[in-house]
């Protein structure tokens, strides 16, 4: 049964004709997933309206569908909805765009408001979490299609359920999504798996020149010339982050990778325990509690960022 949230969402969308979605920069496949398919929920249930889906194209992420061009001529006093994002500075793609009204669907924690109606759950597993519910519990409709993009947001997003926000309330939702849908599930994981030798041995790398230390921090620098010698790009530390999970004696791990197009230190946070997203706001971050990313732009605050994480994890060790 729907609950006021998500009838409220359902109202709104019924009452627009032009309809935007959009999501974070960098996207990761939750992101890209959870606008994809609800695009693709609005159009099939409401064929009359116009529904696009916007932000930079990622090549790799295509097999989940094309996004649309933002071109925002015909899109005057659209509906604008936002999934897996905190706030607008992050949203991909909407400069240009004229909007009513917003919706924000994310499982990001966020103290400020920043949508007319917002549906934030910081505990969900993902985005297209909280997209599949809204879809199931509402006429809004599904079809073979939109259920592959939802279920493989899940499976990424938790990694595989490994992800302490995944709950009873993630595998109920999943177990709805596969009973209603039948989706051939196994034959998805190709899409989001399946890796180029170049891309294994760059992950080869990173297990030979992982650094860590007796406070359980690990951490790696990943210059222009290492990702060029692999021939991957500044995107491709962000995918395997999460390997590096369960590594006896780590806590929090982090990888930061200099891209050079931008002039900025991208990095990627994870961890076991320590809360890292307040270090991550620190550096012009932010994320989830075990899970962040940030911005450094000065290479002198790298070892500043080291030192904190390193402390954090000391603290951690001896309150623990
Ligand atoms: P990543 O390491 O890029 O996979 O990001 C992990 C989490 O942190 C995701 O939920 C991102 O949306 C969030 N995140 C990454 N970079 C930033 C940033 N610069 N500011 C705020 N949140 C971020």
């Amino acid at each position: 049964m729907a609950r006021d949230i998500e009838k409220k969402i359902f109202k709104t969308i019924k009452k627009y004709k032009n309809i935007v979605i959009a999501r974070h920069i960098g996207p990761d496949p939750d992101a890209i997933a959870s606008q994809i398919a609800l695009r693709d929920s609005i159009q099939l249930t409401f064929p009359n309206k116009n529904v696009i889906a916007v932000g930079m194209t990622v090549a790799k992420f295509k097999k989940f569908g094309l996004l649309d061009k933002s071109d925002y001529e015909n899109f005057k006093d659209a509906l604008l909805i936002i999934t897996d994002v905190p706030t607008l500075e992050r949203v991909d793609g909407i400069e240009n765009l004229n909007y009513q009204e917003i919706i924000k669907i994310d499982h990001h924690p966020c103290s400020t408001k920043v949508a007319d109606l917002e549906y934030i759950d910081d505990s969900a597993s993902s985005a297209c979490q909280l997209i599949t519910e809204l879809i199931l519990n509402t006429p809004l409709k599904i079809n073979q299609n939109i259920a592959n993009n939802l279920f493989l947001g899940v499976v990424s997003d938790s990694d595989r359920f490994l992800i302490s926000y995944t709950s009873v309330k993630t595998f109920k939702i999943i177990t709805r999504l596969l009973e209603e849908t039948k989706i051939d599930f196994i034959s998805l994981y190709d899409k989001l798996y399946e890796r180029p030798m170049n891309e294994i041995k760059f992950h080869g790398y990173l297990c030979e020149n992982l650094i860590y230390n007796d406070n359980g921090l690990a951490y790696i620098h990943i210059s222009p010339e290492i990702l060029k010698k692999y021939d991957v790009d500044v995107a491709t530390p962000s995918n395997m982050i999460n390997d590096f999970n369960y590594i006896k004696d780590v806590l929090v791990w982090t990888f930061i990778t200099y891209d050079e197009k931008n002039e900025v230190y991208k990095v990627n946070i994870r961890s076991r325990g320590p809360i890292i997203n307040e270090i991550a706001a620190k550096y012009n971050g932010g994320g989830h509690k075990f899970a962040s990313g940030a911005r450094i732009y000065q290479e002198s605050d790298i070892e500043l960022f080291i030192k904190d994480l390193d402390n954090l994890c000391k603290e951690y060790q001896k309150n623990s």
